[in-house]
């Protein structure tokens, strides 16, 4: 492609009264080479755009650099189609709506922003798609009704469906369900469990196939071109063509033998919830005592029974409250002078569900109190006493219960199925992260003990990687439904712990994004968070010294390897992050739009003042999905912060890669900044670990330089929210005060 690069510098929103135009326009012609400068004061107005427009369809320029707003603005006025190279230089919030006009540190600033945009615009290149023909099947693993849902959204949306059951029948959990708490109407009367009409749908419609009493033994490939094995109970294979897959696995209860000191496995009479659902299931709604038969006339619920206790499941499982709800009216029901007690740490009970609550508050033989229970012992003829401390009652009272039930929460199905001794013997073994240290807790993808759902055949592991508390989950504020493997989602009670209804609207959320993904897929671009993104990462593998630091650190699995270690790319498994590019320390991995080559240009051309015109410079990498925003922010909000900074937008921090660093400190600049997202368990990086891999490589780099002899506080690392814009200035201050400390870079002269 041929490179005559056009420059249209706006004049509107202050740029003109506050920057000397002609200075830049020699910059952009004289200095860098463009073929033209223009002006105009509006470039954004349908006049302004004809200029640019004019200038290209006369082969006046082939590339456009447009120097005005930021370019989170105004992105379809300035899109030229998919023919030119267009680059924004972002003067207004990074520039004249930050610093004072007319001033020569101002001008320095927009000179180099501008010099940064003609290099890159310069270097860069046209992405080409990778474009194969894709399979658009949609794999559900699971028959419950999640996984039933999700089979019917996707028919209906116009894909082939294969739903995978392991047992020999549809319906999941609620086949065992005597009642279905109300999610209609005035939400105070029980229904029947939904899950017979969706059987009937999915059995009826032609596209769904349903393989029972069958399990997956493996899923090769990526996005639009995966190949399931699927094993049935008889031991027949069978082999299916996949484009994306929703895993709707569903739930396990909490092991309710921890719960000892409530009396499970003490008293027979003391049971879980899903024990009093399936009683009632089994004995059409009748309520018995485990250990004599003999109808139950005084239930006692513990709500929270494990729950939201940091010994036993942490979070809330959202449904229980109602369960217990429910639960109480099968005992009402049962027996009209029966009477059912709920002792609770907080009833949740959301939204129109609070008509429900009402309800059993209005039931004279419905006890509901606050408080803690203190202990659980044996009474007489099998009862139990429950001792309960802050009740409503406002003293200590004890409760005698012919059946007590503790309102058990949910974990996902996929969580460790190990016992404390085998977790511990792993532990000693190294098979499982010292951190996971304990059931329950967050563990890691290489975690032993997880039952097999998925068996990906990915470099990276067979299951999707969880977020916290073993959910599967990939970001909890921007991508709900979103996994950490492209084209492959979780729906339901294996994704959160979740109620029917709310499972049911799950379901439909994840085949949205599994359709999106075939559909991006398809056309050879991402998905979000660079949705519509036609490049995708190239290996220059001639020189790959298989150090296997890109199929290690990549977020998304996508690069397999083969038996020597060399990446092995699945082009539609990669979200283009470029956090490959950053590790790579052979700097052979780049895009055709985003290369090493590239921001090392860039970076370069910074012009960097000498050591006795007494400014520094400080370069600053910064995230563009929360960093970049965060300082166009300040910028709106018209924050002024120092003047020796020159921001650099990467994909993510992840794709820091050190020879930048080098090159900065190497051409004289003075410090390194580096913002990035939040990252932890709660972790905002959308490329899951990003941040935190570039502070991991900033460790390494630091410690070179203090062997160096240069001082380490010239790196400085941030994690910044997208809503903490005035931390801005503070961030560049507090660099500008460590180069007043340590003084400017020896290197600066060389
Ligand atoms: S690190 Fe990012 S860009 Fe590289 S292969 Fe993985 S997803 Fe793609
Ligand atoms: S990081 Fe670079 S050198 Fe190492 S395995 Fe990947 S491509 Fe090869």
């Amino acid at each position: 492609m041929e490179k005559k690069v056009g420059v249209y510098v706006c004049t509107g929103c202050s740029i003109g009264e506050s920057l000397d135009l002609e200075a830049l326009s020699k910059v952009a012609t004289n200095e860098h080479k463009a073929a033209i400068c223009r002006n105009h004061k509006a470039f954004c107005s349908d006049d302004g755009v004809q200029v640019i427009k004019d200038d290209l369809s006369g082969q006046e320029v082939h590339r456009v650099v447009v120097a005005a707003c930021s370019p989170r603005f105004m992105y379809e006025v300035f899109d030229f189609g998919p023919d030119v190279i267009t680059e924004r230089v972002n003067l207004r919030e990074h520039v004249v709506w930050c610093q004072p006009a007319n001033n020569e540190d101002t001008q320095m600033m927009a000179e180099d922003y501008l010099r940064m945009g003609i290099v890159k615009t310069q270097k860069i290149e046209l992405p080409e798609p990778h474009i194969e023909e894709i399979e658009r099947r949609v794999l559900v693993i699971g028959g419950g009704v999640t996984g039933m849902k999700a089979a019917l959204e996707a028919a209906w949306a116009g894909h082939e469906v294969v739903l995978v059951e392991k047992s020999d029948q549809l319906g999941g959990f609620a086949r065992k369900m005597h009642k279905q708490y109300p999610k209609s109407g005035s939400f105070d009367q029980l229904q029947d469990p939904e899950y017979a009409s969706l059987v009937q749908q999915v059995e009826a419609d032609e596209s769904i196939e349903v393989i029972l009493s069958a399990t997956m033994e493996l899923i090769v490939g990526q996005p639009g071109l995966y190949t399931a094995t699927i094993r049935k109970a008889d031991g027949e294979t069978l082999e299916r063509k996949m484009g994306a897959v929703i895993q709707a696995a569903g739930w396990q209860p909490y092991d309710a033998q921890k719960l000892s000191h409530l009396g499970y496995g003490v008293s027979p009479n003391v049971i879980t919830n899903v024990q009093m659902e399936e009683m009632a299931g089994a004995n059409n709604g009748a309520i018995k005592r485990p250990s004599d038969g003999q109808p139950a006339r005084n239930v006692v619920f513990i709500q929270c029974a494990g729950s939201r206790d940091p010994e036993h499941l942490p979070y809330c499982s959202s449904v229980c409250c109602m369960v217990s709800l429910k639960q109480a009216e099968y005992v009402r029901r049962s027996d009209p002078d029966a009477m059912a007690t709920i002792v609770y740490k907080d009833m949740r009970t959301p939204g129109q569900y609070e008509h429900y609550y009402k309800k059993a508050q209005a039931d004279d033989g419905i006890f509901l109190t606050k408080g803690d229970v203190v202990s659980v012992s044996d009474g007489s003829d099998g009862n139990v006493l429950i001792e309960v401390d802050n009740s409503l009652l406002g003293e200590k009272v004890q409760l005698e219960a012919d059946l007590l039930v503790l309102a058990t929460g949910m974990k996902p199905a996929t969580a460790l199925t190990l016992s404390e001794a085998e977790l511990e013997k792993a532990v000693a073994e190294g098979k499982v992260a010292q951190e996971a240290g304990k059931l329950e807790k967050p563990f890691r993808e290489e975690d032993v003990g997880k039952p097999p759902i998925l068996n990906l055949d990915y470099r990276k592991g067979g299951e999707l990687p969880h977020l916290k508390y073993g959910f599967p989950d990939s970001h909890y504020i921007c991508f709900p439904y979103e996994s950490q493997r492209t084209g492959v989602y979780a729906a339901g009670s294996v994704r959160a712990p979740l109620d029917t209804a709310a499972c049911e609207t799950d379901s439909a959320g994840a085949v949205m994004k599994a359709v999106q993904c075939l559909a991006l897929t398809a056309q050879g671009k991402a998905v979000h968070p660079r949705a519509g993104d036609e490049t995708f990462p190239e290996f220059y593998l001639q020189r790959c010294t298989q150090c296997k630091r890109c199929t290690e650190e990549c977020p998304f699995g996508t690069l397999d390897e083969d038996e020597k270690g060399t990446p092995k790319p699945n082009p539609y498994r990669c979200r283009r992050c470029g956090v490959c590019m950053g590790s790579c320390p052979e700097r052979i991995i780049s895009f055709k739009d985003y290369s090493i080559d590239s921001i090392a240009s860039m970076l370069k051309a910074i012009e960097v003042p000498e050591e006795d015109e007494e400014k520094p410079r400080i370069l600053c990498f910064v995230c563009e999905n929360d960093a970049y925003p965060a300082i166009d922010m300040a910028g709106l909000k018209r924050l002024q912060y120092n003047p020796s900074v020159r921001f650099i937008p990467l994909r993510c921090l992840g794709g820091t890669n050190l020879v930048w660093i080098a090159d900065s400190l190497s051409s004289g600049i003075d410090g390194i900044i580096l913002i990035g997202c939040k990252h932890g368990d709660d972790y905002q990086c959308h490329f899951i670990k990003g941040s935190e891999l570039a502070e991991y490589r900033l460790g390494k780099v630091q410690e070179t330089l203090d062997r160096l002899q240069l001082e380490s506080e010239r790196i400085q690392v941030h994690q910044l929210a997208i809503d903490e814009y005035e931390r801005v200035p503070e961030i560049v201050e507090a660099m500008v005060e460590t180069i007043d400390e340590v003084g400017p870079n020896p290197f600066k002269d060389f």
